[in-house]
């Protein structure tokens, strides 16, 4: 089992807050897809096993044509074995979206959409310099659902400083309505080195207050929970039989192939990057060679990334999993760290696992690193 992510780095224009690898010209488009179809190419031998999911993410990846999408789809049908029954995902902007081009995105395969909504509201799109309209945004899904496409999944941003309570309320009551059947919901961060942070710092933006990021989180799981979504990682959430296959790979650690600039690929001995630079990444690929930096994961290293991806999970830290795959230094300090949590309103402990209760998920990276392992 293994997955295949290909960033697509550009986008219209940069929204405030974002740290992803993209830029807003054009000039290396037809390099690029010749170099993603060339690193497919050279990295064949990366993944053992059947590829069960592809992800297009970016950047944009809603600014392909057809003609590209199918490129790429075939270069990894010539090369890698794959699962007949895979999942497809794209990711798309709403302002990329007409009925002429959902039709034909029908045509390639892909099964599973992902639309940058963030919010129904101007106010937070302006916040978040997004290029889209509220209306462009349910224009989108409904031209989707129209067309045919059933796996929908919207990201939402809450803890904006524009978004009042009501109007996340509203949000995730619109998202409802439209019978989405996954949601990713993600708390405004402010990344180093964003516009986001500049403008915060020079006062043109107002800063993110954490008490109101912790009550639209508090609303988010119980309005979801009373709306029978599974919270099943702590940022996504689905009706049943609507779980990304291809992020739950992650969390499960199931290796993939990442291919484009600033991709990462993951291969359950080590982890490696390549270049986030366009001119690089194309010039190294004319010369049949892939940019990326390697890391092999130490026993360490794996231990405190099992620990952080399951705790995110609803289902927890698997204790057998735990004992089998870690020596006994690992499992013992993880259980001298549980003892200090067993009074707690934080962990929910079975002899089975270890989960994260709602009151936890508010504090997850320090739980988290609490069980971590340095030198
Ligand atoms: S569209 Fe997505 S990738 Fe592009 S700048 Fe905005 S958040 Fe970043």
């Amino acid at each position: 089992m293994s997955g295949i992510y290909i960033h697509i780095p550009f986008c219209k224009k940069k929204c405030h807050y974002c740290n992803f690898y993209s830029t807003p010209s054009d000039k290396y488009r037809s390099e690029i897809i010749a170099a993603l179809q060339k690193e497919l190419y050279l990295q064949k031998s990366y993944l053992h096993g059947d590829v069960n999911t592809i992800y297009f993410g970016g950047g944009t990846p809603s600014l392909l044509t057809m003609d590209e999408i199918n490129r790429l789809l075939d270069t990894i049908y010539n090369n890698y074995e794959v699962n007949l029954a895979m999942e497809i995902t794209l990711e798309v902007n709403p302002d990329d979206i007409t009925a002429a081009k959902v039709k034909d995105l029908r045509t390639t395969g892909i099964n599973r959409i992902s639309i940058g909504i963030q919010s129904f509201h101007a106010a937070d799109l302006n916040y978040l310099n997004r290029i889209h309209t509220a209306a462009q945004g349910e224009y989108a899904i409904k031209t989707l659902q129209d067309a045919g496409f059933t796996d929908l999944s919207i990201d939402l941003i809450y803890g904006i400083p524009t978004l009042s309570m009501s109007n996340w309320k509203q949000n995730l009551n619109k998202a409802i309505e439209l019978e989405v059947a996954h949601i990713s919901a993600y708390a405004l961060t402010v990344e180093p080195k964003t516009n986001l942070e500049v403008l915060i710092n020079k006062q043109k933006l107002m800063g993110v207050s954490e008490t109101d990021t912790s009550n639209q989180f508090r609303y988010l799981m119980q309005f979801m929970k009373d709306n029978n979504y599974i919270q099943y990682e702590i940022s996504n959430f689905c009706l049943p039989s609507h779980q990304s296959k291809h992020n739950t790979s992650y969390w499960e650690g199931v290796p993939y192939l990442g291919v484009g600039p600033s991709a990462h690929s993951y291969n359950q001995i080590s982890r490696q990057w390549n270049c986030s630079n366009l001119a690089q990444y194309v010039e190294s690929l004319s010369n049949n060679t892939v940019s990326f930096e390697i890391e092999q994961l130490s026993p360490m290293q794996k231990y405190n990334e099992f620990v952080m991806t399951s705790l995110r999970t609803n289902t927890g830290v698997n204790l057998m999993s735990l004992r089998h795959n870690f020596s006994g230094k690992y499992v013992d300090y993880f259980e001298r760290i549980l003892q200090k949590y067993s009074n707690s309103q934080l962990l929910t402990i079975t002899p089975v696992s270890i989960c994260l209760t709602d009151e936890g998920r508010l504090f997850a990276d320090g739980i988290s690193s609490d069980f971590f392992i340095t030198d």
